[in-house]
Order: C-alpha cells, then sequence, then structure tokens
C-alpha cells in the first residue's frame, strides 16, 4: 500500500517516517489499543487503530516526533548548558516551519521546532548549542560566533549541512505537520 500523490490510505499512510535523518519503513499492525510507535533498527513499528482520519494520524505523528525529541534533548542541553557556562530556565518543542528553535535571553526558555525530528543527531545538537549561546549573547554577531567557535569548533560545517537541501528527506517528516 503506498502513499501516493492525492492518495490517503487511512490504514497505513505513511510507508516510510523520517526520523533524525533517517528514512525507516513503517510496519503497521492493527491494534484496538492505545496508538503507540517503536523505533527499531531500519523500521518503525506502529501499532494503530485502523481506519483514523488524516487529523488523528497528524496529531500521533506530532506526538511521535516529540517523544523522540523528548527523549534526546535533555541530556544534550545538560552537556552543552555545561560547556558554555549558562542555565537555561526549561525548554518546549512546537511546530514552527521558519526556524529550528528560539531562545528568549531574559526569561531563559528554549523553544525547539518539531522538524527537529528531521535531521541528524549532530545538527540537533548544533540548534541545542545555538540557542544556549543565545544566553550569553543575544544577537549573532562577531561575539556570538566566537562562542560558537570556542564550544562547538565544527559548528560551520554543521549550519552548512542543515542548510543543505539534501537534509530533507523525499520522505512524510516531521516539517509536514
Ligand atoms: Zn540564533
Amino acid at each position: 500500500m503506498s502513499n501516493t500523490a492525492g492518495q490517503f490510505d487511512v490504514a497505513a499512510p505513511y510507508p516510510r517516517l523520517s526520523l533524525f535523518g533517517k528514512v525507516y519503513e513503517v510496519d503497521y499492525i492493527p491494534s484496538r489499543r492505545a496508538k503507540s510507535a517503536a523505533v527499531g533498527t531500519d523500521r518503525i513499528a506502529v501499532l494503530f487503530p485502523p481506519s483514523e482520519t488524516a487529523e488523528v494520524w497528524k496529531t500521533f505523528l506530532a506526538r511521535f516526533y516529540k517523544e523522540q525529541l523528548d527523549a534526546v534533548l535533555p541530556a544534550m542541553l545538560t552537556t552543552w548548558a555545561e560547556r558554555l557556562g549558562v542555565n537555561p530556565a526549561g525548554y518546549g518543542i512546537k511546530r514552527m516551519h521558519t526556524r529550528w528553535g528560539t531562545c528568549n535571553p531574559y526569561t531563559r526558555q528554549i523553544w525547539f521546532s518539531l522538524m527537529l525530528a528531521d535531521v541528524a543527531l549532530p545538527l540537533v545538537e548544533y540548534i541545542v548549542a545555538h540557542e544556549l549561546c543565545h544566553l550569553l549573547e543575544a544577537s549573532h554577531n562577531a561575539r556570538f560566533r566566537f562562542l560558537m567557535s570556542n564550544a562547538m569548533h565544527d559548528w560551520r560545517a554543521r549550519v552548512r549541512e542543515l542548510n543543505h537541501p539534501a537534509v530533507r528527506l523525499d520522505v512524510y517528516t516531521a516539517a509536514s505537520l
């Protein structure tokens, strides 16, 4: 069952999903229980009641991607906050399509875009370091770049990769939500 243009198979809507820069084949297992997904080496198993609407699927996927980000972000935040010598107040994840993250230096609150679940973990890590660096310097000036270079020597290469179109895989992704 494929998900070709203009078609939406309610029983198996996304044949492949991207997660952290990798494409996974999706196995759908009909279930009457609550929706859940488990990530394996190359495949993602999804337990799901059949015949759900596109909106229900999207809500489920948004929660799935958020859970995946929540599994990696706290450790990255701890590591990079220590390295930069900053103390963030907390973080949240939301749908943002124009930016990967935001940081309010006054409240020290950081927001990450759900579409970070699309890119490889070193790129997620760069965004974490970038937003934390804003706790030291609000603008993208020479001081900001100096602080970034000091903390993460290859950050420019990660930016190039992040901005390269190839990073957006041709499959259903968190950025589509
Ligand atoms: Zn910035």
